[in-house]
């Protein structure tokens, strides 16, 4: 990587640290807000490892528009989940609506609070779900998919490694 994009990519992390914090939470560490954020505002992108396949721990994997997976670095890694999120993945689309790139951005769905975690939707597929923490109103009781909740028949139990609800 040159010197000019290594600056650049300080000078970005630097801007997303000024924004952002990471502390821990009940699931682990989560990311927070520094100061208030606009409902709608781009965060920043989403860097990190780019990788074929699912790697051995997925959870914090993201599913990138060509299917393969990005592996976070740090904050944004740390992202945790809700079923009432108040940000979202987006990615830049052509007007052919075909993925250029392997790129993800995060931004803001709603205003955010100093001091107010921020939230993402996982939507994991229904053979990667476990049961849901997040505590929203409305929670889903687990971190999938909306489309693929109907996949999950048995609320007691995780669906089987096959991905077949138990
Ligand atoms: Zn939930």
């Amino acid at each position: 990587m040159s010197n000019d994009s290594l600056s650049a990519r300080k000078a970005e992390r630097d801007r997303l640290l000024a924004l952002l914090e990471t502390s821990p939470t009940h699931v682990g560490l989560g990311v927070f807000a520094r100061r208030r954020l606009k409902s709608g505002m781009v965060i920043g992108e989403i860097h990190g490892e780019v990788c074929d396949e699912h790697p051995e721990d997925p959870h914090y994997c993201m599913e990138l528009p060509t299917g393969r997976v990005l592996e976070p670095s740090a904050p944004l890694r740390f992202l945790n989940h809700s079923c009432d999120p108040n940000c979202e993945l987006f990615y830049w689309c052509e007007e052919d609506e075909t993925p250029q790139e392997d790129r993800l951005w995060l931004q803001t769905i709603r205003a955010i609070e100093p001091g107010e975690e921020l939230l993402i939707d996982y939507c994991w597929p229904a053979d990667a779900a476990i049961p849901c923490q997040c505590g929203a109103e409305g929670c889903r009781k687990w971190i999938v998919d909306p489309d693929e909740l109907h996949l999950i028949t048995n609320p007691a139990e995780p669906p089987s490694e096959d991905g077949k609800p138990v």
